[in-house]
């Protein structure tokens, strides 16, 4: 078994929304170029992914959606869709379905998928720059392949409402998602009351974040929510998803991580990880807006993931103490409403 796989291809370019929009493909190669350039690609086997097929699509998305996205027939007009796009929407699918197999069959413990965590697409529907959820297909896929639980990381900037959609009466699927108070940012979900339905009730858990959280708010949130659930419910495998987004100088969100921080989230999961799943994760990259910092941040998370001895530093710094009082007061909440149901 090798030790870490990163799921890439030049391909992935095409996933475009064109000139002008916050979303464009060249982000996939300029983090190519920024990775090659630091020699990250000696500690990763880099893998081709394929685009899926429509049965695939078909574990998340209704029938009707995909052939309105075929035909380029959008409704959202965040995410305009052009009959191009299924092929590149498809190929983003098929990395993550990919890097779950590789990491499901044991042939690598840490893939990372390059494209991944498109949490915004819901079953039928288009939604903030993402066309089909490609981290529910890849949780789906493992779930056919014999997967009993699941836990999945959000700490994309934004609410996963997409994700959250999918599997919110999912008892297979724990969906931890920290993300920008939903008062503050699109899409306006995620409030630590939503907590699942039915068979899935508890099973989702919002933790919304202060606009300014910085590592410190992120590292209190992890120890407090996220390892003592995972330790509880002992997923089969990690998904974790979530690019650059809430770097403290990204355009589009408030938040305050700085690249230390992100690299303390990837070394948390991994911890966490080697103590509950022998190891093994599912690491999806996509979003973030500041061109500059997007590169830096998705392998400060590698690097804290794989253990690889790298650093990169902002130039400037927050403080990073910043939102960690609120956060508290929100954990104790969120405490206070799973405590019966986690015993934590
Ligand atoms: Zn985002």
């Amino acid at each position: 078994m090798g030790e870490n796989a990163l799921v890439y291809s030049k391909d992935l370019k095409n996933y475009d929304f064109g000139p002008g929009h916050p979303f464009r493909g060249s982000r996939f190669l300029e983090f190519m170029k920024v990775f090659k350039e630091n020699r990250f690609d000696k500690y990763f086997d880099i893998i081709e992914p394929k685009p899926v097929t429509e049965e695939d699509l078909l574990l998340v998305h209704t029938k009707e959606y995909i052939n309105r996205v075929k035909e380029g027939k959008g409704i959202d007009l965040d995410t305009p869709l052009r009959p191009e796009l299924y092929d590149a929407a498809r190929l983003i699918v098929g990395v993550s379905k990919l890097a779950g197999e590789l990491v499901w069959n044991g042939d690598y413990r840490k893939v990372i998928g390059i494209g991944g965590g498109l949490h915004h697409a819901k079953r039928s529907r288009e939604a903030g720059f993402c066309i089909f959820n490609d981290v529910a297909v890849c949780a789906k896929n493992l779930i056919n392949k014999g997967a009993e639980r699941i836990l999945i990381l959000d700490t994309d900037a934004h609410a996963g409402d997409g994700t959250s959609e999918i599997f919110y009466s999912d008892n297979k699927v724990l969906f931890i998602d920290l993300h920008q108070d939903p008062r503050t940012l699109y899409p306006g979900k995620g409030f630590i009351e939503d907590m699942g339905v039915a068979n899935g009730w508890g099973y989702t858990i919002n933790v919304p974040m202060p606009p300014g959280a910085s590592d410190k708010a992120y590292e209190y949130v992890l120890n407090e929510i996220f390892e003592p659930l995972a330790l509880k419910f002992k997923p089969d495998v990690i998904i974790r998803y979530g690019g650059s987004d809430p770097h403290f100088s990204d355009p589009l969100t408030d938040l305050g991580l700085t690249l230390d921080g992100f690299r303390s989230i990837g070394e948390k999961v991994r911890e966490v990880s080697e103590r509950v799943c022998n190891g093994k994760v599912i690491d999806l990259m996509v979003s973030g807006y500041k061109n500059e910092v997007l590169p830096y941040a998705w392998m400060s998370l590698m690097a804290g993931l794989t253990n690889i001895n790298a650093e990169f530093k902002d130039s400037f710094k927050p403080d990073v103490y910043s939102g960690l009082d609120e956060t508290k007061n929100i954990v104790s909440k969120i405490k206070e409403k799973v405590r019966f149901y986690w015993d934590v």
